[in-house]
Parts: structure tokens; sequence; C-alpha cells
């Protein structure tokens, strides 16, 4: 928040906007949902789990809705209850972990549906009303591993990623004249939840641990509210002139 020093009252950076966000329930999705609310937005915070979601209720300026982004109907019936939408900020994302030898065709497929077809649909459904308003703001989660940076044990997941930067200056160009803007977040590695259960599920997690800092030239994770911070910029007014980009955050890791 910022003082608005004539009126000598709090203004947030996000004052009014109705923002709508996937996988919210932790990690990213969730420090980024309390970032916007903290900015005065109207959160709309989605997520498959509900009970997870749950513990957003307590902020105010965060309403709740339970939503599975791989399912076309769900997403349909959500967008029809939703009258007006600034941001739509697109989260939902899996890694999975292996080389392209590694890599069945149900992990491809997974991981295909759930980052990049969920993304498809979302857009689908809310750019209409967007440019009806003539204004919207699109932000995808993209990250670093992807056309950025070759990453070992990386493979579907960077080509997921990939495609998301592509998927945004896509939606960039083709809707700029019309009030849209689309941007996706480009992360490194970030402490999250589901960073936490991927180095526990290693054979050796202390080891697995050391690999990750190892790689870090900072010798930390980002937080995930350093990553929501990012986020409240793109999602504000500040950002007006930014489009089509993909915008890293990562300690340096893709120098
Ligand atoms: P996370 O993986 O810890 O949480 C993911 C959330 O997604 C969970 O709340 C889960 O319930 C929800 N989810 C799973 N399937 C869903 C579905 N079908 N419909 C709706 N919600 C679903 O969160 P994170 O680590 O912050 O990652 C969030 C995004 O950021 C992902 O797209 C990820 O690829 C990306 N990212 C993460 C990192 C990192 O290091 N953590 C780095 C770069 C990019």
């Amino acid at each position: 928040m910022s003082l608005d020093r004539t009126a000598g009252s709090t203004m947030g950076r996000l004052d009014g906007k109705v923002i709508v966000l996937t996988a919210a329930a932790q990690g990213i999705g969730q420090a980024s949902a309390i970032a916007f609310a903290k900015e005065g937005a109207k959160v709309i915070a989605t997520d498959i789990n509900e009970s997870k979601l749950q513990e957003l209720e307590n902020y105010p300026g965060i309403q709740t809705r339970v939503l599975d982004v791989t399912k076309k109907r769900q997403i349909d019936q959500f967008a029809s209850e939703v009258d007006r939408i600034d941001v739509l900020f697109n989260v939902a994302g899996f890694v999975h972990h292996g080389t392209i030898l590694d890599c069945e065709e149900k992990d491809w497929d997974f991981s295909m549906n759930l980052n990049v077809r969920s993304m498809y649909l979302m857009i689908k459904a809310f750019l209409p009303k967007m440019l009806a308003q003539k204004s919207g703001n699109i932000i995808n989660m993209s990250s670093v591993a992807s056309s950025i940076k070759g990453v070992e044990n990386r493979c579907v997941y960077s080509a997921t990623k990939a495609a998301v930067i592509g998927l945004t200056k896509s939606v960039a160009a083709d809707f700029i004249q019309q009030g849209i803007r689309c941007n996706c977040v480009c992360p490194g590695t970030v402490d999250t939840p589901s960073l936490q259960e991927r180095i526990q599920s290693r054979d050796d997690p202390k080891e697995a641990l050391k690999a990750f800092l190892n790689r870090q030239k900072t010798g930390r994770f980002a937080s995930a509210e350093e990553v929501a911070l990012l986020c409240v910029y793109l999602a504000s007014d500040e950002s007006a002139y930014v489009t089509g980009n993909p915008v890293i955050i990562d300690g340096g890791w893709s120098l």
C-alpha cells in the first residue's frame, strides 16, 4: 500500500480491480492472492484443493471458489458467474522430474493438459469479457526452465513453459489494439510447498536440497512473496506499457 499524501489515506495500487487467479491455495498463487488483496483488489482465488483454499477466506478482499482448471465445463460455468474481470492470473502448473526418456506419454499429456491447455481454456473463457470491456490484463505463469534456459531433468516441464511464452506473445500481439495486454512471469527456483515436496521425494533429500541451492547464484531460493510483488506490478497500471513479455525473476540463474 502506498500513502496518498493529498488525501491523507492509504491507496492501493490495485484499488477497484477484479482479479481472478488459479492455483491460489498455496505457493506463488496464495502469496499473490494476498498481495493483490493488500493492494486493494477484489480477488477471486480458485484452486482444486478446497480445504487449503479456505485458509484465504480470512483475508479481507478475497473470495474463494473451487475450480479444476483442466475441466472446460467448470471453467465456462465459472466464467459465466463473473461479471467483470480486470486481471486473469493463470498460475496452475506441475513440475515433472526427468529427461525425455523418463517421460511417458501419460506424463507428457498430464503436464501439457495442466500447464498449457488450462491456460488456453481460461483465456478463451475470460477474454470475450475483457474485449467487451475494452480492457483486460492477462498474466501467465511460465518459468526460466522453458525457451529461456535448458535445465536438466525438466523436459516436459520446459516444453510446457516454453509453450506458455508462445501463448503469451500470441495473445499480446492479437489483442493489443483492443485494450488487452498479456505477460508471463518466469521465476527461477521458488521456495513453495511443491518445491519442498520435490526435494523430500528424492532418494537423498539432503543432497537434493544442496543441489538445488548450489544452482542459485544468490545462494538462496526466491520467496513466493518476492514473486508476488512482481505480479502486483504486472497486474497494476504501473505496467500499462508492458505487454508480450516473459518477465524473468530468477536471481540471475539464467545469466
Ligand atoms: P505449488 O505447486 O506448491 O501449488 C500448486 C497449486 O496448484 C496447489 O494449490 C494445487 O492444489 C493447485 N492445482 C493442482 N492441480 C490443479 C488443477 N487441476 N486445477 C486447479 N488447481 C490445481 O505452487 P508453486 O510452486 O507456487 O507453483 C505455481 C506455479 O509457478 C506453477 O505453474 C509452477 O510451474 C510455477 N513455477 C514454480 C516455481 C517454483 O520453484 N516453485 C518456479 C517457476 C515456476
